[in-house]
């Protein structure tokens, strides 16, 4: 049997960073971790094929060598997915698809003709079953929440490693607390699964051998949901590393009660980790109760995020305005926030209803979820229900906190309050030259920034104080100063697409209002 495997596109999003791959030479952040494991799961005495939209179009010649198609992906990349299935069935080849979209939305998938949902180690397997006996329709589903000790190592070998940035691996799924929008606890559960520490380090023992030597992002959505596990994790961790003189740097997303958690802190930077992303959503207390992020409520969200910075780890957030019984001026108490904080990378979105969260299970008894089917639910997308507060209003919010917060002067003095208490990273790798790349990259940096734009005046006092002040973190300072080319672009392309939204919605409001009332 020869498969296909093929990754729909992502349209631009706040984590696309075209900008920067652009100055770094690299095609795409991140690759499809959950199709390389599907491989990884299916028969090896099959044959595969990858290909990943986002670095290259599928060819004729992979099209006729398939004998069968496998897609996946996540609903942002729904409009491309849906196009791959009708490619492959234009070209009469068998179509399966599976991940989060198709697991969430079934029914939206319902032209590929095998439906193989949740997760992969009991659904994969009997698909294949089905294959076997010459089937060629199918939907395959399951509760059960398997256990992710038996999951293969991926097929790293299948993806075209020099387009991405960054790897990705996977240690846990599920999480233990209940935010009322999070889709994770529906899809993975609230009891966090975790590899064994062994399992994990073989996945690395392939990526090196491999020849990869740059960042490793950690899947899990929260890293730290099992905190037994992940200590016994890094322990082991840190001796590989240090054994293989510290070829990868690890970034991962957390809950923000790492900060109480010293030791658990002190073992992840000696682990070369460097970044965690913080699901923060609002410092409006009434707001996090509301929708059930207790954690976030237990202390000051400021002190949390400083502690973290000041054991060595670079904090990136998430932030979310929109939710119920907020109050006006919720943007600017988010950016208030941030600045106090100095988080220099901040997602903002307006809150969003995804399929089958306890949000949009309660928003549905009270009528309120909108039509919004055509939509992906990024960052460019207005809500998708009607929230207490005007849409109006929260959008126009939305539009200027996010201009705002990535104001290139704003954001590069904020980059600098977080990296000049930032601790120096403990671990050592060999000094290795920087490439011609990097050099290109950093005089570009230089140019648009230090020498080009008014920032001038910020850029080399900020950078010299931290040559002066805080030596070890003078590269990683640098490389998030970039990341303002992707930003300064991705702020004008929220306002356009928003504010073209937000007209739609308005003319279509006063057409409601307008007509008369049937009696
Ligand atoms: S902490 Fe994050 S992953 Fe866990 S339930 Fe809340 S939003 Fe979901």
């Amino acid at each position: 049997m020869r498969v296909l495997l093929i990754y729909p596109v992502f349209p631009k999003t706040f984590w696309s960073y075209e900008k920067i791959l652009e100055l770094v030479d690299r095609k795409v952040l991140l690759p499809p971790l959950g199709l390389i494991t599907v491989a990884a799961i299916l028969p090896q005495k099959w044959e595969y094929k990858l290909v990943d939209r986002n670095i290259r179009n599928v060819t004729e010649a992979e099209w006729q060598w398939a004998d069968l198609v496998i897609i996946s992906g996540m609903i942002v990349q729904k409009n491309d997915l849906l196009a791959q299935i009708a490619a492959a069935k234009q070209r009469g080849k068998l179509v399966a698809v599976g991940g989060p979209y198709a697991t969430t939305l079934p029914q939206e998938v319902e032209s590929a003709d095998f439906l193989i949902l949740d997760e992969g180690e009991i659904t994969l397997p009997m698909f294949v079953e089905a294959i076997e006996k010459g089937e060629t329709s199918g939907t395959f589903r399951t509760q059960e929440k398997p256990s992710v000790t038996i999951t293969p190592i991926p097929r790293y070998d299948l993806l075209e490693l020099d387009a991405y940035d960054s790897m990705s691996i996977q240690f846990s799924r599920g999480c233990p607390f209940q935010c009322e929008f999070c889709d994770i606890i529906v899809l993975y559960g609230r009891k966090p699964r975790t590899k064994t520490p062994e399992q994990l380090l073989k996945e690395l023992d392939c990526l090196y051998q491999l020849g990869w030597r740059r960042t490793v992002f950690m899947v899990d959505d929260n890293f730290i949901g099992n905190k037994r596990n992940v200590k016994l994790l890094l322990k082991e961790l840190k001796i590989w590393q240090a054994e293989h003189q510290y070829p990868f740097s690890f970034n991962t997303e957390a809950s923000i009660d790492l900060a109480a958690d010293p030791e658990l802190m002190e073992l992840m930077v000696n682990c070369n980790f460097g970044a965690v992303f913080l699901g923060i959503e609002t410092p409006d207390e009434e707001s996090l109760e509301f929708t059930k992020k207790f954690q976030n409520t237990r202390s000051s969200l400021t002190e949390s995020v400083d502690k973290i910075i000041r054991a060595g780890l670079r904090p990136m957030a998430g932030f979310i305005i929109g939710f119920d019984g907020e109050k006006k001026g919720a943007g600017d108490r988010i950016i208030k926030f941030v600045e106090e904080a100095a988080v220099p990378t901040a997602m903002f979105s307006m809150l969003q209803a995804l399929p089958n969260t306890a949000l949009w299970e309660r928003l549905q008894k009270e009528e309120r979820l909108l039509d919004t089917s055509e939509q992906d639910g990024n960052q460019t997308t207005l809500m998708n229900f009607t929230p207490t507060r005007s849409i109006e209003d929260i959008a126009r919010e939305y539009i200027e906190t996010f201009w705002q917060l990535y104001d290139a002067k704003v954001y590069l003095n904020r980059v600098y309050r977080c990296f000049i208490k930032l601790k120096e990273p403990p671990c050592k790798p060999p000094f290795q030259f920087p490439s011609l790349v990097d050099l290109r990259a950093l005089a570009i940096v230089i140019w648009r920034q230090g020498i080009k734009r008014d920032t001038r005046w910020l850029f080399w006092p900020n950078l010299f104080s931290i040559l002066k002040h805080n030596p070890g973190v003078w590269d990683r300072y640098l490389t998030i100063c970039a990341h303002n080319e992707h930003f300064l672009e991705y702020r004008q392309i929220v306002r356009q697409q928003i504010e073209s939204q937000l007209e739609v919605f308005l003319a279509a409001s006063q057409k409601k209002e307008k007509q008369p009332e049937l009696i």
